[in-house]
């Protein structure tokens, strides 16, 4: 299966995730690092909260959907929204599609998941008191993310779900 995934011309930079990883449709992981006047975030999340499908796109229509995936998850601004006062831009965006979880040799299982890191500057980084979660009215199908924050050493995790899709700090 693994020659098969590679053999996508699509996302020639694919890569493999490493082997016993799972995940949890529905269920996406959020990182997000203070550091002076920039914030980082780093997105892993399963294909099957953004796209409905994890495995490989075999037909125009998915090969749509994943280019669409990939348009929406390289705008982080209409995703994870820092208050307007704070005037952050995105500075990088990087997306990828990858194979995720243990695949036993002549296993049907087949799992992939989005991998996303940003940079996001701010002229007013004071004022990102909180951000909001537009992620989960673009993306139907996710209900949570975990949020890991770093800030000045210190670390916290917080959960962010549909039903309260926002993050104060
Ligand atoms: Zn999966």
């Amino acid at each position: 299966m693994k020659h098969l995934f590679l053999a996508s011309t699509l996302f020639p930079a694919m890569a493999c995730a490493q082997p016993g990883q799972s995940h949890v449709h529905g269920t996406g992981q959020l990182g997000i690092t203070f550091s002076g006047a920039e914030y980082s975030l780093s997105l892993t999340v399963p294909a099957a909260d953004i796209l409905g499908f994890e495995h490989q796109a075999e037909t125009d229509e998915d090969r749509a959907l994943v280019a669409g995936a990939i348009s929406a998850l390289s705008e982080p601004l209409d995703l994870f929204l820092p208050p307007d006062e704070a005037l952050c831009f995105a500075v990088s965006a990087n997306v990828t599609l990858s194979q995720a979880g243990a695949e036993a040799e002549g296993s049907q299982e087949y799992h992939s998941e989005f991998r996303a890191e940003y940079q996001i500057q701010c002229q007013v980084i004071e004022e990102v008191d909180h951000i909001r979660f537009i992620y989960f009215e673009r993306f139907q199908r996710a209900d949570k993310l975990t949020v890991f924050i770093e800030s000045a050493g210190a670390q916290k995790t917080h959960n962010v779900s549909r039903a309260t899709p926002s993050l104060s700090f």
